[in-house]
């Protein structure tokens, strides 16, 4: 039997899983696809490596209402019948917060449960299913080893006053701070940015990781030294739902004027604010794209205002900009995106090749830009997968590929 990885991202309104081999640096995957719920009927897609659709059998047969993570026992059968020569042998989590305890992969047991479980309220749109994907599978297998891969990581290397709030200095002593989101994504990008800037990879890039969830990163030598997101991954950029950067006093405003409750709060701003809230229509991009309504219009020109604002104060922590990333489903897809948030930043000598930018080429920049424009597609699964068999490997010698 062939040993592989599976690794699983579970979402709120998606779970999605990659195979790899369980070799000493998995690089390419063997087979992946997903859930989603975000439309009004479950759907499954998935691919082999060679961009081969793959049937989905008995999966769509399940009746709502139920979790995605209710989903995990018949995606292992599916995984055993559709590729009967492989065994899963570990298993590695995409988890959004790890705290302050926990600032590179863990093997998971009930200890680090209990202390994932602190984290909840942290991360209300993504660490309950990260963590109930956990449990699922330890229902499944109890003696399959698991990883947890946290979002945060990347962004230990932060200098303290890039995590600080101006709270009384107790509060940063608790661990309210900022931490950072979507490290996985930038873990990979930094992994392959020599690849496409050579020595210039070591230079002051932003990263603009531009998803449903959506933030940035500056990186100095390839490490994070701030980001947009903060303590929760509300901060920075409006997103797809969430509101982004928010002052505390509308909080305070709904809490007190409006008689809201933290849970109302708490879904405004997760669930009904961002593109979707602003617009009215959805929270989708590509939707907004192609909507005539002139409120998408204005959602649209809001995440590239914002995305910009957020862009140059990210440049001033790094004293100069060299590189500008694009990654995720609305950088790696959206030229009209991109163009508009760069159009604001051609004072920062941001310059794009118009047919480069159409083409989603890996060089968008023009050859009179002072700044490298990239568009790099991110593979946060590979990270995981990476992560897993250093560990896997590490605790038990057995990497069997
Ligand atoms: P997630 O955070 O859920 O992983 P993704 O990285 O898949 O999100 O990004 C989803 C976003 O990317 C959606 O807003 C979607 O509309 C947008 N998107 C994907 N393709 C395109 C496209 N061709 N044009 C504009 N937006 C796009």
């Amino acid at each position: 039997m062939r040993q592989v990885i599976l690794v699983l991202n579970a979402g709120s309104s998606s779970l999605k899983f990659a195979l790899y081999p369980a070799t000493e640096t998995p690089s390419q995957s063997l087979a992946g696809g997903k859930f989603d719920t975000s439309g009004p009927k479950l759907t499954f897609s998935a691919k082999d490596h060679d961009g081969n659709p793959l049937p989905p059998g008995e999966l769509l047969s399940m009746h709502a209402p139920f979790a995605l993570t209710d989903l995990i026992p018949e995606l292992l059968d599916w995984i055993s019948e559709t590729f009967p020569d492989m065994q899963v042998s570990c298993v590695g989590h995409r988890v959004v917060h790890g705290g302050r305890t926990y600032s590179a992969p863990v093997r998971v047991d009930d200890t680090v449960l209990s202390d994932l479980d602190q984290l909840v309220s942290l991360a209300p749109l993504h660490e309950p299913h990260n963590i109930a994907a956990i449990r699922a599978i330890s229902n499944w297998a109890p003696d399959l080893p698991q990883i947890a891969c946290f979002d945060t990581s990347f962004h230990r290397t932060q200098p303290r006053l890039a995590k600080l709030f101006a709270l009384p200095r107790h509060f940063a002593d608790e661990g309210v701070i900022r931490y950072g989101f979507h490290g996985l994504s930038y873990d990979y990008i930094a992994s392959v940015l020599p690849a496409h800037l050579g020595d210039r990879a070591d230079g002051r890039v932003v990263v603009a990781h531009l998803g449903n969830g959506a933030s940035m990163c500056a990186m100095k030598d390839r490490k994070s030294v701030a980001s947009s997101m903060g303590f929760s991954a509300l901060d920075g950029l409006m997103m797809g739902s969430r509101c982004g950067r928010l002052d505390a006093g509308v909080v305070l405003y709904l809490l007190r004027n409006r008689g809201m409750s933290a849970d109302t709060i708490e879904t405004l701003l997760y669930e009904a604010s961002g593109l979707r809230g602003v617009s009215g229509i959805s929270h989708d991009m590509s939707i907004l794209e192609q909507s005539s309504d002139p409120n998408a219009r204005e959602a649209i020109d809001l995440f590239c205002y914002r995305a910009a604002g957020e862009l140059c104060q990210l440049a001033s922590a790094l004293q100069g900009l060299d590189a500008v990333v694009f990654t995720a489903g609305i950088g790696e897809n959206s030229a009209n995106i991109r163009r508009q948030i760069c159009e604001q930043l051609t004072w920062l000598g941001v310059s794009l090749d118009d047919a480069a930018n159409q083409a989603n080429s890996p060089v968008i920049s023009d050859a009179d830009s002072q700044v490298d424009v990239l568009v790099i597609p991110t593979d946060e699964e590979q990270v995981i997968a990476r992560a897993v068999a250093r560990m896997v490997g590490a605790d038990t010698g057995e990497n069997s590929g």
